[in-house]
C-alpha cells in the first residue's frame, strides 16, 4: 500500500468515518455537439466516448481518491506525482486528462492551419506538414493495443512524436519521454470502432480533418513561453517570485534569516496576488485554484516561521512545499 493510500486507510480505521472529500474532478462540457465532427468521427461514437468512457474515468478517479488525504485538486499536480498513487488512480486520471485534451484539440472540419510559428517548428523537425502527419500516424498505428499518439513540446523546446500505452501521458512523472502535450490522438478501439471497425488507419486518415489547429497553436505558443515572459506580464506573481527567490535559496543552505525577515512581506505579496485579477492570458480555473493554494500555504507558513518550537528540518520541508506551490502557478501560467 503506498503512503498516501495508507494515510487515508489509517484515518478511516481510526475515526470510522470518511474524511472531508478530497479532490473532485469534473467533466467539462464537450465544446461542440456530438455530430459536429461528422463525417470523420460519427455522433454515436462521440456520444458514447464522452458520456460513457470519459465520464466513467472521472467517476472512477473521484471514487479512487475518496479518503486519500491531501489529494491534489489540480490534475497537473496529480500527473506530476502520479507514481505515488495506485494504478487505478493513474489509469483514470490519465483517462480524465487525455480525453479533455482530445476534445479541446478537435473541432468541426474547417480550413484551419497551424500558426506560422508552429508550422515552422513542424517543418524544421519533421520535414513538412504531410511528413509530420505520416509520422504521427505511424506512431499511432504501431502503438500496440490501447493507447495514445502525441505531439509534445519537450523541456528543451523541441517537438517530438511519441506514443503511450493505456491512459499514460507525457505529463506523468514516470513517463519515458516527458513534455507538454499539444496533440493527443486516442487509438483505443472505443475511439473509432463503430465507424471504422478494425481499420485504425482509416480513422487516422480522417482525424486530420477535424484537428483544432488554432487551439493546438495556442498551446504551442503558451508552452514556448518562458518564465520571464510570465513575470513581465504578471506583476503580482513577479513580486512573489522576488521574495521567494531572495529567501528560499538561503534557507536551502541552512540560513533562515532572510525568510524570518521577509515573511511578512511574503504574506503581503501573496494576498495581493490572490486579490488582484489574473491576467487573461494565464487565467483558468486551475490557475485560480493554484493561486488560492499558494496564498493559503503562505499564511500557514508564516505561523510556522514564527513558531520557535519548529525544527529547521520541518520548516524547510514546509518551505519546499510552498516553493512547489509557487512553481505550480508559474507552470500553469506558462502552459494554460
Ligand atoms: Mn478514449
Amino acid at each position: 500500500m503506498n503512503k498516501l493510500k495508507q494515510i487515508g486507510f489509517t484515518a478511516i480505521c481510526i475515526f470510522g468515518l470518511s474524511f472531508q472529500a478530497s479532490a473532485q474532478f469534473k467533466q467539462a462540457p464537450l465544446p461542440y455537439a456530438y455530430d459536429a465532427l461528422e463525417p470523420y468521427i460519427d455522433a454515436q461514437t462521440m456520444e458514447i466516448h464522452y458520456s460513457k468512457h470519459h465520464a466513467g474515468y472521472i467517476a472512477n478517479l473521484n471514487k479512487a481518491l475518496e479518503g486519500v488525504e491531501n489529494a491534489p485538486t489540480s490534475i497537473y499536480t496529480l500527473m506530476a506525482n502520479i507514481s505515488n498513487y495506485s494504478t487505478v488512480v493513474k489509469n483514470n486520471a490519465g483517462g480524465y486528462f487525455n480525453h479533455t485534451l482530445f476534445w479541446e484539440t478537435l473541432a468541426p472540419a474547417s480550413d484551419q492551419k497551424p500558426s506560422e510559428k508552429l508550422l515552422s517548428a513542424i517543418n524544421s523537425t519533421f520535414g513538412d506538414l504531410d511528413e509530420f502527419k505520416e509520422k504521427m500516424n505511424r506512431a499511432a498505428m504501431t502503438q500496440f493495443g490501447s493507447g495514445w499518439a502525441w505531439l509534445i513540446l519537450k523541456k528543451d523546446s523541441t517537438l517530438a512524436i511519441i506514443s503511450t500505452a493505456n491512459q499514460d501521458n507525457p505529463l506523468m512523472d514516470d513517463a519515458e519521454v516527458k513534455g507538454t502535450p499539444l496533440i493527443a490522438i486516442d487509438v483505443w478501439e472505443h475511439a473509432y470502432y463503430l465507424k471504422y471497425q478494425n481499420k485504425r488507419g482509416d480513422y487516422l486518415g480522417a482525424i486530420w480533418n477535424v484537428l483544432n489547429w488554432s487551439e493546438i497553436s495556442k498551446r504551442y505558443a503558451f508552452a514556448m513561453r518562458s518564465s520571464k515572459d510570465v513575470f513581465t506580464a504578471w506583476k503580482e506573481l513577479d513580486d512573489f517570485h522576488t521574495v521567494m527567490d531572495g529567501t528560499f535559496h538561503p534557507a536551502e543552505d541552512g540560513n533562515f534569516d532572510p525568510i524570518k525577515k521577509e515573511i511578512k512581506n511574503m504574506v503581503k505579496v501573496a494576498k495581493k496576488l490572490k486579490k488582484n485579477a489574473i491576467p487573461t492570458l494565464f487565467d483558468s480555473e486551475m490557475t485560480k485554484i493554484a493561486v488560492a493554494d499558494l496564498e493559503k500555504g503562505t499564511l500557514a507558513f508564516q505561523k510556522s516561521v514564527k513558531n520557535k518550537k519548529m525544527s529547521k528540518e520541518d520548516l524547510m520541508k514546509e518551505f519546499e512545499e510552498l516553493h512547489h506551490k509557487f512553481h505550480k502557478v508559474l507552470d500553469l501560467a506558462r502552459m494554460n
